[in-house]
């Protein structure tokens, strides 16, 4: 995997996105969206402050105005340096001077805005000092599908962050694992993540033996033993954009109950891709991979949703879950991660990132999905 840089997003590709975005918001009946440093102003902004710290900065958008970017003045020069700056109004304030009186100024005193998830309370609440008539919703839950369509860039860079995490279970199923601690080789899977392009690890999961059976066992100091199976779960970010894969691999020799265990979750994962196609409902993703655990007597033990987006984030919407009826879109990137987990024994997760396409679903993960036994 050499991976030549992606074309870079343009101050255009930004303005696209803040146009669509206001125009979303005004559609929810929402005076404008407020976006805290974070994902969202990275998607929209191209702009990561270099330190996120309590002085304020906050993209204001709204339909049929400029945007407008609030920068504490000695950020000022970082925050026109992002690709998007072209795109929007810099409003810079010095210490001293208080940035919710610069931004209510920006503002409809009596509107109702989308705020960015991450949002700091200590900013919310002086911009709700300042201007009591206004009222705040989660961004998220207004516009849940604002970041879940991706285009050909954002494919590009997804297709490329989940060639790199195969890559990284290309190598590491060759490694030992009987005797080594989990924590070893999840540092053995954040390292390839690195060597494969990735400027972010977000979690390297390796859960062995009983502990598998915890879907959110990180890694630990459980040596690893022949007979265990072993849950890997591992992704971050590559050129700005997430991977997230799961393999489970035994070491040695499996028991017939160990594989025909993980026949049937790798059976759900499939049943689950299988799925995917533009109209069908989030909650068919779900409920096509669960009836296979289910029909197979062990639907109390797959005990999460199938999967959710990933984009700039390893995790947002849309949600693979029962009672999710948005439909999918191509262009739409989430995870079908099917798994059994059987307490105090072991557990099985399988895991690619699809994107639906204009007929069906594309995997952007491609490693072996049988059983790997490892050394
Ligand atoms: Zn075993
Ligand atoms: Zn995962
Ligand atoms: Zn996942």
């Amino acid at each position: 995997m050499t991976g030549t840089a992606p074309v870079p997003f343009t101050a255009d590709d930004y303005k696209a996105r803040m146009d669509r975005a206001a125009r979303q918001a005004a559609d929810a009946g929402l005076a404008g969206l407020l976006v805290a440093p974070g994902p969202d102003l990275v998607w929209l902004t191209g702009y990561a402050p270099p330190a996120v710290t309590e002085r304020l900065t906050l993209l204001v958008l709204a339909a049929g105005r400029e945007p407008v970017l609030v920068v504490p003045t000695l950020e000022a020069p970082d925050a026109e340096k992002a690709t998007g700056a072209p795109a929007l109004a810099l409003r810079d304030w010095t210490d001293g001077k208080d940035p919710y009186a610069l931004t209510a100024a920006l503002l409809d005193a009596q509107g109702r805005f989308g705020v960015s998830d991450n949002a700091w309370a200590l900013h919310l609440l002086g911009l709700q000092t300042t201007l009591p008539g206004t009222s705040y919703v989660s961004l998220t839950e207004a516009l849940p599908m604002l970041r879940a369509v991706k285009d050909a860039a954002e494919l590009e860079r997804l297709a490329a962050a989940g060639a790199a995490a195969d890559a990284a279970f290309e190598e590491i199923r060759n490694v030992r694992f009987s005797g080594r601690r989990e924590s070893e080789v999840a540092a053995d899977l954040a390292a390839l993540l690195r060597r494969f392009g990735h400027s972010q690890v977000d979690f390297t999961i390796v859960a062995s033996g009983p502990n598998g059976a915890n879907p959110h066992h990180e890694a630990g100091d459980r040596r690893i033993e022949r007979g265990d199976m072993v849950v890997l779960d591992f992704g971050g970010l590559r050129d700005g954009y997430g991977s997230d894969t799961s393999r489970t691999v035994h070491v040695g020799e499996p028991t017939e109950e160990e594989r025909r265990v993980h026949d049937l979750v790798r059976e759900a994962q499939e049943a689950g891709f299988r799925a995917v196609r533009p109209g069908a409902a989030c909650q068919d993703v779900d409920r096509a991979a669960r009836a296979v655990i289910a029909d197979a007597g062990y639907g109390e033990y797959f005990i999460h949703r199938t999967g959710h987006g990933i984009g700039v984030t390893t995790h947002e919407p849309p949600y693979m879950i029962e009672g999710e009826e948005q439909p999918l879109v191509p262009g739409m990137c989430f995870s079908v991660e099917p798994g059994v987990y059987l307490p105090g024994r072991f557990g099985v997760r399988i895991e690619d990132i699809v994107t639906v396409t204009e007929d069906g679903g594309r995997r952007l993960n491609d490693t072996e999905r049988g059983m790997v036994t490892v050394d």
